[in-house]
């Protein structure tokens, strides 16, 4: 099996807002060279990098909006995240948890602070993650996974170099906690002090990096520093990463769902149609009800 390199490492780009809740940076489809296309199925990444939040008596977070076609995933690494939606699924993303929702033919959901975490204020990281559905399955039945950190499937990595978290997809056989609707995978890796860890994908399937903590360098060469974001090659299948101080990372690499896309907003399609459907459908209450 051949190496698979770095095309490029990217710094997090200007921060924006989404509500008064999140503070992210965007890196897919908006960081420098990146488009939907380059990273299908992964469409977007919002990355809320360490940012302390005073204490509040208020939640700040998004208010109701859909989704239509694809699927939201939202990992929190620090701080708490609460979420509401039209299918009547609510709960607490912790740290360490994962919320997989999957949009599909159609959703309405607020996302902002867990109230707890808000009274008393604290750091917030956490990554939002758009995967895109298959065309065939974006007007399936919206559904929804909640994975807490105690139940992620897990791989020990061998003496102390630490663990890989399999959110979804496989890891050395282990299978990931999410289903998903194509070949994804999506992995968490927590490296203890001089520790590294060895990922194989098929060569034309798009694969990144973003590290959460600590430096590391990919293939013993270069260094990507904390919040940066390392875009791979479509060559080749193997790379190691490895850090001296311990460094957490989320790998994910997934299989080119190779079908056009079309999107507005909150809503990825196919074509323009379906989007300017997707608009209708929401302006006539098809995407269900929620309360502000
Ligand atoms: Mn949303």
């Amino acid at each position: 099996m051949a190496t698979k390199n770095t095309e490029l490492v990217l710094t997090p780009p200007q921060p924006h807002w989404v509500g008064d809740g999140f503070r992210v940076h965007n890196f897919i489809p908006g960081g420098y060279r990146t488009d939907m296309a380059r990273m299908n199925p992964f469409i977007l990444l919002d990355y809320g990098a360490r940012h302390f939040f005073p204490s509040s008596d208020t939640q700040p977070g998004v208010g109701v909006h859909p989704h239509r076609g694809f699927e939201t995933v939202t990992i929190a690494y620090k701080g708490r995240v609460a979420h509401h939606d039209s299918a009547g699924n609510s709960g607490v993303i912790g740290e360490g948890d994962v919320q997989w929702m999957t949009a599909a033919s159609g959703i309405l959901h607020k996302e902002y602070h867990e109230k707890e975490f808000s009274l008393k204020g604290g750091e917030m990281q956490m990554v939002q993650l758009w995967v895109n559905l298959p065309a065939r399955f974006k007007m399936s039945a919206p559904k929804y996974q909640s994975i807490t950190n105690d139940q992620m499937s897990k791989f020990k990595l061998e003496g102390d170099n630490g663990i890989v978290e399999i959110i979804a997809g496989e890891y050395k056989n282990v299978k990931g906690s999410a289903s998903t609707f194509s070949p994804v995978n999506l992995l968490n890796a927590k490296l203890n002090k001089g520790g590294k860890a060895g990922f194989s994908f098929p060569a034309d399937f798009n694969t990144a990096l973003l590290v959460i903590e600590g430096e590391i360098t990919i293939n013993n060469t270069g260094e990507v520093k904390t919040d940066n974001f390392a875009l791979f090659l479509n060559e080749g299948e193997d790379f190691e990463i490895q850090t001296v101080e311990g460094a957490v990372v989320l790998v994910m690499s997934g299989e080119n769902l190779n079908e056009p896309i079309a999107s507005h907003g909150p809503f990825v399609m196919n074509t323009k149609q379906e989007i300017l459907q997707a608009f209708d459908d929401y302006q006539k209450g098809k995407f269900g009800f929620l309360e502000d």
